[in-house]
């Protein structure tokens, strides 16, 4: 059985449709056998109708004798001269042997008779009977009469007028028969024949026809059962192999339809699995936040798109300044509490781009694809003012020291973090509650291309309308400035050019951040004077970026980044947006 277990159900299959085409190869074979005895009885059939042709040509042969004995008896006239050549032959020979053969000739016409006879072969049997009773009675019986009273005058006329014609015609009647007997014979033997051959035929296409039928039914049997399972056997392998997302299709209800049904369920229940025990690996348990192990996934790629498309890409650490104090004097689950709100503060600033890491203990990570080291230190220098300025639950305030980093091309991720960490020691050592920047930053000349791979035209769209109309007009306008300054990067206008334009822009800027500060005052909006404070901030860091622009330590793209992007889109699509509202229901 084991030997069985190891041979593939394909071989089986084959196996046992072999054996039933045997099966009924022997039974055609045992079928032939028969027909060929079948064959030989009927050659033997055919023997025994030829038999009573023997039992006539004997009759006639013991008639012709029985004439050749009167003739001889004649012989023995002493007026014939040559009656002394058979003395040594006595006259009760004759008689014998004519009533020996009579006799004999009488038992085979009573067997010839107890035949099977056909209407025919009776009727011409009758007849040659009729025949040979005119050539015994009134032939043969005369002249044995004559001869035994020596009349040898009378015998001879008896002879030659009766005995001799007599026995012509019986010979005739026999000659009949005979012939009739023969062609029973042989049409019984020609129609018996046709019979064989065709039962043998008939055996031999069918068996010739069930073994074919036999092999296509194994051929369908075999492929509605191995493909389907080959199938199933290429899902499970790839489920083996880790590979989930090939489809698998279920077809029929039969056990192979229920088998595939059933992985497929498996299959569906695994991918669960693994995406939540993915998220579970992925993730810091406390504060929901990516763990070291899914950042340092997440770094390669992007120092790969780095390096194959010269996007930046920025990193920074944040630490809780004096953590350790908290969890001494609030105790520990406090602490926790502090680092899942911190986490919620940081989140909550950035673009959906950016990820946030817990790195371990109280020290958090910010990866900023796409972002260049200016805009990634802006972007620090908010989160930590807005975690410096938050209220945290029994707690109150607190701190943190940052370390902003660019990668720079040709370094590894270690070297880039180890100078990150380097630039939040600064802070540390600085005093605390602050972000220092690592001081490398990759060379940008040609700033027009990597502008206008991150930056396209700023489109003005309906839902941007504010709800009031000096308000809307001077957004426009600053997309306008904004605008017209990417054209003139990337048609590679003058140094001086685009320094001009810029200035514009920062102009209309302040002028729309007061215009827009006095009409939330008007109108009475609670929040006002935060929303001011946004601004400062804004101008503040554009004040600093335009004068690096001009003291030639920046480049115009630099600027232009936080420009469109910070101050003038992504402001007006956040921030602005929280006053939108109050505006609308003002008028
Ligand atoms: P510094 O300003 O120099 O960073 O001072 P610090 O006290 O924050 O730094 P230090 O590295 O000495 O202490 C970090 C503390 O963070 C020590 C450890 O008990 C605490 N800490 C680490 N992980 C957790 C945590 O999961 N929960 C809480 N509550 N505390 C943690
Ligand atoms: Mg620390
Ligand atoms: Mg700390």
């Amino acid at each position: 059985m084991d030997l069985f277990n190891n041979v593939s159900i394909k071989t089986r299959l084959w196996l046992i449709m072999f054996f039933m085409a045997l099966m009924m190869l022997f039974g055609g074979g045992v079928g032939l056998a028969g027909i060929v005895m079948a064959d030989k009885a009927l050659d033997a059939a055919y023997k025994d109708s030829l038999e009573p042709t023997k039992m006539v040509s004997r009759i006639m042969l013991l008639m012709g004798e029985n004439r050749a004995q009167v003739m001889l008896w004649l012989q023995h006239n002493a007026e014939n001269h040559s009656s002394k050549m058979h003395d040594d032959n006595p006259l009760a020979t004759h008689i014998s042997t004519i009533v020996k053969n009579r006799d004999e000739i009488t038992a085979l016409v009573a067997e010839y008779k107890k035949r099977n006879l056909t209407a025919e072969e009776q009727d011409l049997a009758e007849k040659y009977a009729a025949a040979r009773a005119l050539f015994v009675n009134e032939g043969l019986m005369p002249a044995v009469a004559a001869l035994q009273a020596a009349d040898y005058q009378k015998a001879n006329e008896v002879l030659l007028w009766r005995i001799n014609p007599y026995y012509e015609a019986a010979n005739v009647q026999a000659a009949a028969l005979l012939q009739k007997i023969l062609e029973t014979a042989k049409a019984d033997y020609v129609s018996a024949e046709k019979r064989y051959s065709m039962i043998r035929n008939a055996v031999i296409g069918s068996t010739l026809l069930g073994i074919f039928l036999v092999t296509i039914a194994a051929t369908l049997l075999i492929r509605s059962i191995v493909r389907p399972l080959n199938r199933a056997v290429g899902h499970f392998k790839d489920i083996a192999q880790g590979n989930l997302s090939e489809s698998i299709a279920v077809s029929g209800r039969d056990e192979i339809g229920q088998v595939l049904s059933e992985l497929a369920t498996m299959q569906s229940k695994l991918k669960a699995i693994i995406g939540e025990l993915d998220y579970l690996a992925s993730t810091d348990k406390l504060t929901g936040s990516w763990n070291r192990r899914r950042l340092e996934e997440t770094v390669k790629s992007e120092m790969d798109r780095m390096k194959r498309y010269g996007h930046p890409l920025c990193v920074m650490v944040f630490d809780i300044d004096f953590f350790k104090k908290i969890n001494d004097r609030y105790g520990h689950g406090t602490g926790d509490m502090v680092l899942v709100e911190l986490a919620a503060h940081i989140r909550a600033s950035l673009r959906t781009s950016d990820s946030l890491t817990r790195w371990g203990g109280e020290e958090f990570v910010v990866l900023c694809p796409n972002t260049t080291l200016s805009t990634a230190s802006l972007l620090a220098e908010r989160l930590r003012n807005k975690i410096a300025e938050a209220d945290f639950p029994e707690v109150g305030h607190v701190t943190v020291s940052v370390g902003v980093a660019e990668c720079i091309s040709g370094e590894t991720w270690e070297q880039w973090f180890k100078r990150t960490d380097e630039a939040l020691y600064r802070a540390k050592s600085g005093g605390r509650n602050q972000v220092q920047v690592a001081p490398e930053t990759p060379d940008r000349t040609g700033t027009g291309e990597s502008v206008a791979a991150n930056f396209a035209q700023l489109i003005w769209h309906k839902t941007f309308e504010s709800g009031n109309e000096v308000i809307d007009r001077q957004h426009q306008g600053l997309f306008n400035d904004a605008n017209e300054l990417l054209a003139a990067i990337l048609s590679g206008r003058t140094v001086d050019e685009m320094g001009a334009l810029m200035d514009t822009l920062v102009r209309d800027v302040v002028k729309h951040f007061q215009e827009e500060e006095a009409i939330l005052v008007a109108a009475g909006y609670p929040g006002a004077a935060g929303h001011a404070a946004i601004h400062r901030e804004l101008i503040d860091g554009a004040g600093l970026l335009v004068k690096r622009l001009h003291a030639g330590n920046l480049g115009i793209g630099e600027v232009f980044n936080f420009m469109a992007h910070d101050v003038v889109a992504k402001h007006m699509l956040e921030a602005d947006r929280e006053f939108f509202p109050y505006l609308k229901a003002k008028n």
